[in-house]
């Protein structure tokens, strides 16, 4: 899963909503009239570095739109019918920087039974998948989306984010779950070791 994170907001700024405020009138203060947000300067070229490494590291990634809206139309022939016969479970990081990942999927097929956990671990078991396949009837079809996440951010860097909305002004890892598994591995110290006190860990 690939989701824009940048250091002023949660939000994604993507390149539709930078060409959005460019075309718009401008106040005196320079911001955009009908959202109040800073415009970017027309004299100063503007380097995504969001972009520059995505494009580098995954040249032809979906956008979280894009990519929800073609996942339902492959399914759409072979009888997934949103709203209509199809149960949507998702299993993501419990990272909240996730969850618009989770709000996309919701608005294309209801809300979904949760089953993530740190990294996009699946710790279900036969009782959580039970439990989410009684929410819906036996001919029901059952989707799911699974992922771990990459953040990038908005100086390009893979694995790191600013989550300047918790107050944050140190950058932080993210996915940090796979993070401290890479650096187990790195430093030959993986700890496989199973804490039934602390099943994430
Ligand atoms: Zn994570």
């Amino acid at each position: 899963m690939l989701r824009k994170t940048n250091s002023a907001s949660s939000k994604p700024r993507s390149a539709t909503q930078t060409t959005r405020h460019v075309s718009h009138e401008t106040h005196s203060d320079n911001t955009c009239p009908n959202c109040h947000h800073p415009l970017p300067m027309m004299s100063t070229p503007v380097v995504d570095n969001f972009q520059s490494t995505l494009q580098r590291v995954f040249p032809n990634a979906y956008n979280l739109e894009e990519f929800v809206f073609r996942t339902k139309q492959t399914l759409i022939p072979k009888g997934f019918y949103p709203h209509v016969n199809t149960f949507v479970c998702v299993g993501l990081c419990r990272d909240e920087i996730t969850s618009p990942f989770e709000e996309e999927v919701e608005a294309m097929w209801g809300q979904a039974f949760i089953c993530g956990s740190l990294g996009g671990m699946l710790f279900c078991g036969k009782t959580g998948f039970a439990a989410a396949h009684h929410h819906a009837p036996e001919t029901a079809r059952i989707v799911y989306y699974c992922f771990t996440h990459i953040a990038i951010d908005n100086l390009g860097m893979i694995g790191t984010v600013y989550r300047t909305r918790s107050g944050m002004n140190e950058k932080t890892t993210a996915c940090g779950a796979l993070a401290a598994f890479t650096s187990e591995i790195a430093s030959n110290k993986l700890n496989l070791h199973f804490d039934e006190e602390d099943i994430e860990m």
